[in-house]
């Protein structure tokens, strides 16, 4: 289930199936016949995938039940499920080795389920990137991932980073910046400016954030 977005499989391929239903090659096929072709696959499945329970069922013959000696205990699957494991397309699939996160190209838009994922992002607050035209592109969006991974070292631009957002944030909610902690690092490089030249601080600090003068003495 880790390497794959698939939410089944064993089905034949949609170019199988299109070429079995409409004697086309499935990109050639229009909007609707497209959709055909994927439910008849969805109907082809052996088994699904449930990301979400960690589990792959077998499609029509899993048993549903099984016997157990403790309720506590995860229980192992049934006899239709383990016949999975035979399938000649499932080992197929799991032989395959996984490769690292950075060579994987992309997952198969058909196996998106792009609803969900926009209903996702709604509630973790994250749309708008994930409905941005080209992530990938965006600095912006670049930043962000950068930052998280650490690969910005730099504490005093970090510090200003997290100090123009938090003003911004603050403005959009009617509040000042007083009682906001600056980064050590970010504090004490605009501490220098002050103490070696007031004029250019009091410059500076019309375009970034910065405590007052007056904190300073
Ligand atoms: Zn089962």
């Amino acid at each position: 289930l880790r390497r794959t977005g698939a939410l089944g499989g064993g089905a034949r391929s949609v170019t199988a199936i299109a070429l079995a239903t409409y004697g086309k090659a499935y990109k050639l096929l229009n909007q609707a016949r497209k959709q055909q072709v994927c439910l008849i696959k969805r109907h082809e499945w052996r088994w699904r995938n449930e990301h979400g329970l960690g589990r792959v069922y077998a499609v029509g013959t899993c048993e549903k039940t099984v016997a157990v000696r403790n309720l506590e205990e995860p229980s192992a699957p049934c006899g239709g499920c383990l016949g999975i494991l035979r399938c000649k397309a499932f080992k197929h699939l799991t032989d395959v080795r996984m490769p690292p996160d950075e060579k994987r190209a992309c997952n198969n838009d058909e196996y998106k389920n792009i609803k969900l994922v926009e209903l996702y992002g709604k509630f973790a607050g994250l749309s708008e990137i994930l409905e941005h035209p080209d992530p990938k592109c965006s600095p912006f969006i670049r930043f962000a991932i950068g930052a998280l991974n650490g690969a910005y070292k730099d504490e005093v631009f970090v510090g200003l980073v997290e100090a123009v957002m938090i003003k911004k944030d603050k403005i959009t909610r009617g509040i000042g910046m007083q009682g906001f902690k600056y980064a050590p690092a970010f504090d004490e490089f605009m501490h220098l400016i002050n103490v070696q030249s007031p004029k250019a601080y009091r410059f500076l600090t019309k375009h970034i954030p910065g405590r007052t003068q007056r904190s300073y003495q």
